[in-house]
């Protein structure tokens, strides 16, 4: 046993399970199993080309290595980021908590109350401090989230507006740069008209159907916006607010002069700068816009017996249901990170916030007095934190430099400077310095920070927010770690069992790729520093491009889309500008197979393409025919292919290069989606099957954690053809020769995420990879071999064998009166966390191992899945009143005086031996979806109001 080999550890079956398993499958070996899978045709003849694998010793030394090469410089560069100081107890608690940190998206709701309520607290600091009725839980940064309210806002354009084709939209040229690259990338497919300004002088023609605006503006100036909106109103014009959240703890909210939307990043609340990421953005709006608002939304419920419960509500599957009609492409977003956010809120409460608040702008105030009285102006009238001075840019910059100090420069004689919570009495007498020194002058030191204030009273906030029990209970350490600890218990993570999720591969997030994450010399980067300062990001970032185009066989990758959605909405925007380079302006139809994920045809719609929906045979693959027919009857319009591969069947289509042919004789390009990557890394890549681009999961494949919902990582990877044309961004150079605007707002997106799959990639290298898509796809088979007989597969391959997952089918259970759910809600009795329900067939569950599980636990789970086969066919659909439609059991009722069930408390509970010996308990019963539909509350207001609520 080499006890210093990554994939010892990364690996779950051992030497003897394989022989075990081979046997139960009917194989000789692994070759044979993958022989008997994957097309020939397709097959990689040659090991990946990769640096040989690394131990964990070795790579922890090499990523402090690395690490060293970041100079950590003091920041005040601004834009949007923030340095920030994560509580300790925060950090150890979720950030470095598997607890936390692996858990899935919470569609289970009952093993979920945990990080639900933390989102709820999220949800009601977002509403809090926007002065908004709703907010959702997360999108994938400010920028993106600026997007969603442009592109929301010309989804609910009155009748007349529609009817009036009334697309401009007016930005303010005080809007972040970043944002407004991505406002242009979104605005173009749909024909969307720009028109950036100065908000001062704006006309309100009713051309426009919204307006964005930056509050405060990106060089600070605070602007009082009420008549901005009142006139806009009157015009019919919508308004988007991009906010600073610490600034909002001070300043009116935007819901007190009437704002429509506001959007912007809690990064200040306790995230790490990380290089541009990950952080989570918000999303606040009108509760009259709750059926449009993009991403999830958390609400108040009730279970089975009438108690409180939360639950994610209303569009939750949004895309799989609506598919191209969906309201946004949002499936991933940025869980983990708004629970840290809310759990800074709920540390500090609202007079930590504003002690903090206070101290940041009192900084700023106090600087500006100094600075002043070096002799420079500084232009702000009002301002939060942010100070605008006068000056040789160039001159401050070198001594600045000198003195590790970065500000911004937008221009040769403007420096703009952005305090934050970090920043001491010491930090403000070097920047102090910095100025005497370029003025020739003696340096003023100041002592203390004095109380001047300079935000005047009409947009001073004078509403109260946090009044919440939760955000005034926990602001000892003691008190917060339990808290923490409160919730964490009520969730089932990959720390208690398999999670097997087919197509989201909820796989190891090993320590040693999660340990760098907590390195101030990895975390406290600024996107926007000068390129200089971030070698060892630099050369990481190469280093994963480089491992990525590798292992899908392109020519080039780009990481910064923030999860697989925007990857394909990336990927699509990157085939569109090689058709219009080529003058096929026209090409815009986008074949997409009945089966696709529902994030495809969103995607598709966003980039300005038209879906055309391809057909699946019985046995679940793509008909080739149909789509030979469909792309010879668009060939002159043809743009893209979406395919998954292997498919959401669970496939490996042996067609698969006849297809990606048919599609470049007709004059498209293939996209295949790479969420199902785990069965290809070494093995065949969607180079070899003849795709153009595809996206990967970062957050699935290479080994990301989940984060209860994000954060992802969803780089495109693409051929030759397509390089000139990867994604930009306005500060930082990256991206192809003819760079299209920008998908997120950092440059390589959530840059730090990225170092896990770099550690995961380099301490694995090509032979480990390879490895872990052959276990994947052993352990899927074992599965399928041990459920034979107790259940059906629906697809598998030619030779009878599935890929690194399956779907079983759950329908025949309905004349016993059971549905797929009961069987989800079954398996949290067990202990387990349901695979996929209901995608990408309704009635089923698709079950996805991955390699990192031992055959123990795979056999715990087959128990469980035999076992409640035998409980299923004792139901009847006469009689609701048994094991499964009961399901899930909470201790409460096992311990209740009473117990009315037609079985033994101990069947409902402890239904096999390993159940007890490591039992999870849900902690309510079922959830009831629907009430909370119809009364929808998304903040944790007392429970009084919550029974008053609207319907
Ligand atoms: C997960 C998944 C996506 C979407 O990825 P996100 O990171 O959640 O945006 C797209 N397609 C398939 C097949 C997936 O499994």
């Amino acid at each position: 046993m080499k006890t210093d080999s990554f994939k010892l550890r990364h690996i779950g079956p051992s030497e003897r399970d394989l022989r075990d398993m081979l046997t139960t499958i009917k194989a000789d070996s692994i070759e044979q199993l993958i022989y008997e899978t994957v097309p020939d045709d397709i097959l990689l003849k040659e090991p990946l080309a990769l640096a040989p694998s690394m131990s964990e010793q070795e790579y922890s030394a090499h990523i402090q290595k690395l690490s060293s090469k970041n100079k950590v410089y003091k920041t005040y560069i601004g834009l949007g980021y923030h340095e920030a100081c994560l509580p300790p107890v925060i950090q150890r608690n979720i950030l470095e908590n598997p607890g936390w940190y692996t858990a899935y998206t919470p569609y289970q709701a009952e093993i979920a109350q945990g990080r639900l309520e933390a989102l709820l607290n999220y949800q009601t600091m977002i509403c809090d401090l926007t002065g908004m009725e709703l907010a959702n839980a997360s999108l994938l940064d400010e920028s993106t989230a600026a997007a969603e309210a442009m592109t929301m806002l010309f989804a609910v354009r009155s009748r007349e507006q529609k009817k009036n084709n009334t697309n401009k939209f007016f930005v303010s040229e005080e809007i972040l740069p970043q944002t407004l690259s991505l406002l242009q990338t979104r605005a173009i497919p749909l024909d969307i008209e720009l028109v950036v300004g100065d908000h001062e002088q704006f006309d309100f023609s009713k051309e426009f159907y919204g307006a964005i605006l930056q509050y405060p503006g990106k060089s600070g100036q605070v602007y009082d916006y009420a008549n901005f909106v009142e006139k806009a109103h009157a015009e019919e014009i919508k308004v988007a607010v991009a906010a600073d959240i610490l600034s909002l703890v001070t300043l009116k909210s935007p819901g007190s002069f009437d704002a429509d939307v506001v959007v912007g990043t809690t990064q200040r609340f306790g995230i790490p700068l990380g290089y541009g990421g990950p952080h989570a953005a918000f999303f606040a709006t009108r509760s009259a816009y709750k059926r449009n608002i993009p991403g999830r939304i958390i609400g108040v419920t009730q279970d089975t017996n009438g108690n409180r419960a939360l639950r994610m509500a209303l569009q939750t599957r949004e895309q799989h249901i609506k598919r191209d009609k969906a309201t946004s492409n949002i499936c991933t977003a940025q869980v983990l990170l708004a629970v840290m956010a809310g759990m800074y809120a709920v540390y500090h409460g609202p007079e930590g916030l504003q002690y903090i608040a206070s101290k940041v702008h009192n900084s700023a105030t106090t600087l500006s007095d100094s600075i002043e009285q070096l002799g420079f102006s500084q232009l702000n009238s009002i301002y939060f934190d942010t100070l605008r001075i006068t000056a040789d840019a160039q001159k401050i910059r070198e001594i600045a430099e000198t003195k590790e100090v970065n500000f911004y420069y937008p221009d040769s004689k403007t420096i703009v400077i952005s305090l934050n919570e970090a920043t001491t009495i010491t930090n403000l007498n070097t920047i102090i310095s910095i100025f005497a020194k370029a003025a020739n002058k003696e340096t003023i030191e100041i002592k203390e920070i004095n109380p001047g204030e300079n935000i005047q009273e009409n947009i001073k906030r004078n509403s109260e927010f946090l009044t919440n029990e939760v955000f005034n209970s926990y602001h000892s350490e003691t008190e917060l770690m339990r808290y923490i600890k409160k919730l964490e218990r009520k969730d089932l993570s990959l720390n208690h069992s398999m999670i097997p999720l087919g197509s989201c591969t909820m796989k190891l997030n090993a320590a040693s790729e999660m340990l760098p994450l907590s390195d101030p010399q990895w975390g406290n980067i600024h996107p926007f520093v000068p390129i200089e300062q971030a070698e060892g990001y630099k050369e990481i970032l190469n280093k994963l491009e480089e491992q990525l185009t590798e292992i899908t066989g392109f020519a080039a990758t780009s990481l910064q889309p923030n999860s697989g959605a925007q990857g394909e909405f990336a990927g699509l925007m990157v085939i569109r500008a090689y058709h219009e380079s080529r003058g096929d302006h026209h090409r815009n139809i986008c074949l997409i197979p009945s089966s696709a994920h529902g994030t495809n045809p969103a995607s598709a719609v966003m980039a300005g393409m038209k879906v055309v929906v391809t057909k699946a045979t019985e046995e679940g693959n793509i008909d080739v025919e149909d789509l030979r027919e469909k792309a010879l009857l668009h060939k002159d319009n043809l743009a893209a292919l979406m395919v998954t591969y292997p498919s959401t069947h669970g496939v490996y289509e042996s067609a698969i290069r006849e297809i990606t042919a048919i599609i470049h004789k007709n004059g498209g390009q293939v996209y295949m989606d790479g969420a199902n990557m785990n069965a290809q890394v070494g093995i065949t890549h969607p180079g070899a099957i003849g795709a153009d681009v595809c996206h990967l999961n970062l957050h699935k494949t290479f080994a990301i954690p989940h984060g209860g919902g994000g954060p992802g990582v969803g780089p495109i990877c693409i051929a030759k053809q397509l390089a000139p044309f990867l994604p930009g961004n306005p500060i930082i150079k990256t991206g192809g020769t003819e760079a299209i605007s920008a998908i997120s707002a950092a440059p390589w997106g959530s840059a730090l995420a990225c170092l896990i799959s770099y550690g995961y990639i380099t301490m694995l290298g090509a032979e480990g990879l390879r490895n872990a898509t052959e276990y994947a796809i052993l352990n899927a088979n074992y599965i399928k071999e041990r459920l034979d007989g107790h259940y059906d597969v629906l697809y598998v391959g030619e030779k009878g064998r599935a890929a690194h997952e399956m779907i079983v089918d759950c329908r025949p259970f309905k004349t016993n009166g059971i549905e797929v759910t009961d069987i989800a809600k079954r398996l949290m009795d067990y202990g387990f966390h349901a695979p996929t329900v209901s995608f990408p067939v309704a009635g089923t569950i698709m079950i996805e191992p991955t390699e990192s599980e031992s055959k123990a636990e795979l056999d715990r789970f087959c128990d469980a899945m035999i076992s409640i086969r035998s409980e299923i066919a004792e139901a009847s659909a006469d009689n609701t009143n048994n094991v499964m439609k009961n399901a899930p059991h909470t201790l409460a009722m096992l311990t209740a005086d009473s117990w009315d069930f037609p079985y033994s408390r101990e069947q409902a509970a402890y239904p096999l031996s390993y159940v007890a010996d490591n039992k999870f308990w849900p902690t309510v019963r079922r959830v009831d979806d629907a009430y909370g539909d119809r009364n929808l509350i998304c903040t944790c207001t007392p429970i009084e109001e919550y029974i008053e609520a609207e319907v």
